[in-house]
């Protein structure tokens, strides 16, 4: 990955390479610690735009209220933060990552009273199931592994730990060649990718599963925008296995996915392999983020550079 030259940590800029913490960091041990994927886009001369930036805060604020854990900062102080983080280290277009963990202190599972740390990271970042996969497609495969059941894990908080479970999908995904898995729910309904939500269209309707074992995305959430404007039926209901492998389009949707066909799932081709609908929104998308759509402007914080 790409370095960049701060990282803003407790309310300062420290150099990259010294931001560092203790081995005893409770988030370490134990997961418990929320954060969040943010990305910012190019848009035009000496601009770029962080997509959804309040959304996210908000988000990682109430990822944090779920687990108990009290943030050292207002929502405002950490979105200018994070615009900071983007200018101070002039990437025009890349990753941001805030991150709010507990520290040393106790080492016990009860430890509120250690300090609440936060940091944020940006770096040029690509696509993230890569160029190849956002054009023609990806290969996924329904894991074998499920997705938290909504009371051992509240899954509506972007939690640390809760990606043991997301990496170990992944890792089975990609050991069997495929891009990515697709998890389902204790049910057996469809959840999700590892870290990415999932869109089906058949039959020019589109499906989505309701916000039960999923992280509601925010990707997900202007996807949603995207079907309203375009008068296209979005209805979130349970989604069985089977019903993908008659799809005529599905696509997973997140900040580091973008909007990315799946054109085979567990050896089945999806549809004909058009992709129709999801390459509007595919389209749609990039032209929001990067500011081409006056509609959506609202959604973009400008960094001037
Ligand atoms: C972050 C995440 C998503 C996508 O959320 P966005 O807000 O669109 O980036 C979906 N599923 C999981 C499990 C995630 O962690």
């Amino acid at each position: 990955m790409e370095r960049t030259e701060y990282i803003w940590f407790d309310g300062k800029f420290v150099r990259w390479e010294d931001a560092k913490i203790h081995v005893l960091t409770h988030t370490l041990h134990y997961g418990l610690g929320v954060f969040e994927g943010i990305r910012v886009y190019e848009c035009e001369k000496n601009l770029s735009g962080i997509f959804c930036l309040s959304w996210h805060v908000q988000r990682l604020f109430e990822s944090a209220k779920i687990v108990g854990i009290k943030i050292p900062f207002e929502e405002k102080e950490l979105e200018n933060a994070i615009v900071e983080t983007v200018r101070i280290n002039s990437v025009r277009a890349g990753y941001i990552r805030p991150i709010v963990f507990i520290g040393d202190g106790d080492m016990g599972l009860y430890a509120y009273t250690n300090p609440v740390h936060v940091a944020i990271a940006v770096w040029p970042w690509g696509t993230y199931l890569g160029e190849e996969g956002l054009k023609n497609g990806i290969r996924a495969k329904i894991s074998s592994f499920q997705r938290h059941y909504v009371n051992s894990s509240m899954a509506k908080a972007k939690v640390c730990g809760y990606y043991v479970n997301s990496i170990l999908a992944k890792k089975e995904a990609k050991e069997l060649g495929y891009d990515e898995a697709i998890l389902l729910d204790s049910n057996g309904f469809v959840s999700e990718g590892a870290g990415e939500n999932i869109f089906v269209v058949k039959d020019s309707k589109v499906f989505t599963p309701p916000p039960k074992s999923i992280l509601p995305g925010i990707t997900r959430r202007v996807v949603m925008m995207f079907f309203k404007e375009f008068q296209i039926d979005c209805v979130e209901r349970d989604i069985t296995r089977d019903e993908l492998y008659i799809a005529d389009e599905a696509f997973l949707t997140g900040t580091a996915a973008e909007i990315t066909p799946i054109r085979e799932i567990d050896g089945r081709k999806i549809g004909n392999g058009d992709f129709k609908i999801t390459r509007m929104i595919q389209q749609k998308y990039f032209n929001v983020v990067r500011g081409k759509d006056e509609k959506y402007i609202n959604l973009i914080s400008f960094v001037k550079f």
